[in-house]
């Protein structure tokens, strides 16, 4: 597959589950791309891991438990509706057993697709969710830097990268929920304060 097969529409049309797979992809025993939801332009990407057992159904990013928690949780935080936020992931397909990608495969995914959505989106923030995700633009430790805005470049793009754990751990956990809840208050202040 290459980036001009894959479309990048504000309209989800999940691609056909025998989409070939891209001709660089690391990934192994990957399902179908799960293309991104949302508005385009837009203002703030979500962006997540890869899609999980839910996303490969319906074929929408972030529409399992996990996109009900930040939906629940995390958006009325930030004081935006989900129609308001594009929502992608660094790796735009699952694998076999649905493992967190590696750093190298978020990568090598995003090389083929974060590039044009970005350019065809151009978001002001990219919240990055989790140490992956996180990955592609800095070498962050987010125990000391999430919710810290950092200047984020990749490809033509810059803008501001918004580093927090992925909202998977904050179901598991309240010690990353209660961080989570305050990096989105951080970032809802930052968005009122640049207007
Ligand atoms: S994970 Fe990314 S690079 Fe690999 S086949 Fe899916 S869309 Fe292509």
């Amino acid at each position: 597959m290459s980036a001009q097969q894959f479309s990048f529409n504000m309209v989800v049309e999940p691609p056909p589950p025998e989409m070939p797979r891209c001709s660089m992809c690391p990934r192994p025993l990957h399902r179908r791309p799960i293309p991104p939801h949302g508005p385009i332009p837009c203002r703030v990407l979500f962006l997540g891991e890869a899609p999980h057992v839910d996303e490969d159904k319906e074929g929408i990013p972030f529409c399992g438990k996990t996109g009900q928690e930040v939906n629940n949780v995390y958006l009325p935080i930030l004081g935006l509706p989900r129609s308001e936020v594009l929502v992608f992931n660094a790796c735009a397909c699952s694998q076999g057993n649905y493992d967190n990608p590696t750093p190298e495969q978020a990568y090598a995914c995003s090389a083929v697709h974060l590039g044009p959505l970005l350019m065809r989106a151009q978001p002001e923030v990219i919240v990055a969710m989790g140490a992956v995700c996180c990955s592609l633009f800095g070498k962050w430790n987010l125990n000391y830097e999430h919710g810290i805005p950092q200047f984020g470049q990749w490809g033509p793009w810059q803008g501001v990268v918004w580093p927090t754990y992925h909202p998977t751990a904050g179901i598991h956990s309240t010690a990353y929920m209660i961080p989570l809840m305050n990096d989105f208050r951080g970032l809802r202040k930052f968005l009122e304060a640049v207007g």
